[in-house]
């Protein structure tokens, strides 16, 4: 039985740091180009175009891969560092 996506990413787990949003974003950066990059890049799905054309983010399923880091950081991303010790993605793959 092949598993979806949705259905893998589903049994990692999150510890999500409430307090230092590892990732920042300017969710109303001026190129359209250079947000849907991230939207059509993100393997967790973290960013999403709105009606008008700003992204919303969520840093809490981040699996901490790094793509968005080497594709925006400077742009649209304005901050990326690993969580702090003990907090983040757990990956589970069993
Ligand atoms: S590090 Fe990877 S999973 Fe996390 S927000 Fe960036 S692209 Fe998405």
């Amino acid at each position: 039985m092949s598993l979806s996506i949705e259905e893998k990413l589903s049994v990692n787990k999150f510890f999500v740091d409430e307090e230092n949003a590892h990732i920042e974003i300017d969710p109303a950066y001026p190129d359209l180009k250079e947000k849907m990059k991230l939207v059509n890049a993100c393997p967790a799905g973290l960013y999403k175009l709105n009606d008008d054309e700003t992204l919303s983010f969520d840093y809490a399923g981040c699996l901490e891969c790094g793509t968005c880091r080497i594709l925006c950081l400077g742009t649209v991303v304005k901050k990326w560092e690993y969580p702090e010790d003990t907090k983040g993605v757990e990956f589970r793959y069993g």
